[in-house]
């Protein structure tokens, strides 16, 4: 590595940085040095620590469950503003050092604007990869598996989790994830999430639906229960199977 760094001409500060966004699974572009990150990424200022994801499918992919137009503003408009106010507000709190994980775990003692755009740069991203235009049907693998053990069988765990995400008031999300018990529902307020310290079940997320009325009015309008239900053939369990799988120890 001492080679490489050499060859790049990288300052300690920069590597380490890049080496942080790295481990949390940045893009390519972060990981190239200044000049070059800055022209690859897109749509995301020199020196930004989180850029905006590409998408693996096209906006109309998910049609007719979810519609192009919700898509294209869900993506350029809404997360990119997260991710842009996420690294403003890093900067200003002179936390740009820090990894996702660590500001999660202590999320209580963050200035608020962290917790909000944090909160949203990364249950976003965790969103766009929980869907998919192969996805839909029941989950197999390891999940299958744990899911089958945890709430009886898949029907009693998709009942549980379309509850969770229809009941959360006003705007959230809605959450399987791991704990050290076995898997479980749960759902946060705005962009909460549940490997923050202010959650009431904390875990780490498997799949998530974010049922802000952003994600689905265009289509739905006041039909939260319609998106939730159309939602199930959009979700990619191979994603899933493979983030339970990271965990497994
Ligand atoms: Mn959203």
């Amino acid at each position: 590595m001492i080679v490489t760094l050499k060859k790049m001409k990288m300052d300690k500060r920069t590597f380490l940085k890049n080496s942080a966004i790295l481990a949390f699974g940045g893009t390519v572009a972060a990981s190239l040095p200044g000049g070059l990150a800055s022209a690859v990424a897109k749509g995301s200022a020199a020196g930004e620590k989180y850029t905006l994801p590409d998408l693996d499918y096209a906006y109309d992919a998910l049609e007719p469950y979810i519609d192009a137009m919700t898509m294209e503003i869900h993506h350029t408009k809404h997360h990119a503003g997260y991710t842009s106010k996420f690294n403003a507000a890093l900067e200003s709190a002179g936390l740009t050092d820090a990894s996702i994980n660590d500001l999660f775990q202590k999320i209580s003692q963050q200035p608020v604007a962290i917790r909000n755009n944090g909160g949203g740069f990364y249950n976003h991203k965790v969103f766009w990869k929980c869907l998919s235009p192969k996805g839909g049907g029941k989950a197999g693998g390891d999940v299958g598996k744990a899911i089958d053990k945890s709430f009886g069988n898949f029907d009693k765990f998709m009942e549980q989790f379309s509850t969770a995400a229809a009941a959360r008031f006003g705007s959230g999300w809605a959450w399987l994830v791991k704990t050290k018990d076995g898997l479980a529902v749960t759902s946060t307020p705005n962009q909460d999430n549940p490997l923050m310290d202010v959650a009431d079940q904390q875990g780490y997320p498997l799949l998530a639906i974010d049922v802000w009325e952003h994600a689905y009015y265009l289509k739905y309008q006041n039909r939260r229960t319609d998106y939730i239900a159309a939602f199930w053939n959009v979700v990619n369990w191979d994603y899933v199977n493979e983030r339970f799988n990271k965990t497994a120890k």
